[in-house]
């Protein structure tokens, strides 16, 4: 059995955050970590006790929801409420922070933003993470599966397409299964 890396189990933790966020026009979750130990997730959604967009939609002026906190200050807000230093901490977002968040991570003294993919990465944002000597890293999220059939579910493909082989089925046609089932079970 494979280890996962430590990037790449605060990043999941992120993406199960951001299965958690009530706003339907994206989905972002946010993981706070000090010496490789979890102190605060978020995610974006409304304050706490307020309507959800995904129950009244999104409250959207100039072409952004506002309704919602970003995943970003959630997490650092959680500290906050419960004082813990951020300082010299790291940050596992789903995506890119936007300009706010960018500056809010800097001022809580974030020193690494991991991030899964890039989203409007804003030019003002990453000369501020540069000047504040804020280092930025793109993670690979690879996805990290809890089927607990898995093997049964491959052995039992691959007694199929042996079938299949036995049985005459064109040779390009076996190796296609062959080259999705590879690609449906790599980690
Ligand atoms: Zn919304
Ligand atoms: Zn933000």
């Amino acid at each position: 059995m494979d280890r996962i890396s430590w990037n790449q189990y605060f990043m999941a933790q992120s993406h199960l955050l951001a299965l958690r966020s009530t706003c339907t026009r994206l989905a972002v979750g946010a993981t706070i970590v000090r010496d490789k130990r979890i102190i605060a997730g978020g995610y974006n959604g409304s304050i706490a006790g307020g309507e959800h967009c995904i129950d009244d939609g999104c409250y959207v002026i100039d072409n952004h929801c506002v309704r919602t906190i970003h995943a970003e200050m959630n997490a650092i807000l959680q500290c906050a409420k419960f004082g813990v230093p951020t300082s010299d901490a790291e940050i596992y977002v789903t995506h890119f922070p936007c300009l706010q968040c960018c500056k809010a991570i800097i001022q809580a003294g974030i020193k690494t933003v991991y991030y899964a993919q890039d989203y409007k990465n804003h030019p003002y944002g990453i000369v501020l993470f540069e000047k504040a000597g804020v280092n930025t890293v793109q993670v690979e999220a690879e996805r990290v599966s809890f089927d607990d059939s898995k093997q049964e579910k491959l052995e039992f493909i691959e007694s199929l397409i042996d079938e299949l082989e036995k049985n005459g089925k064109h040779e390009d046609q076996v190796k296609s299964y062959k080259e999705t089932k590879d690609k449906l079970f790599q980690n």
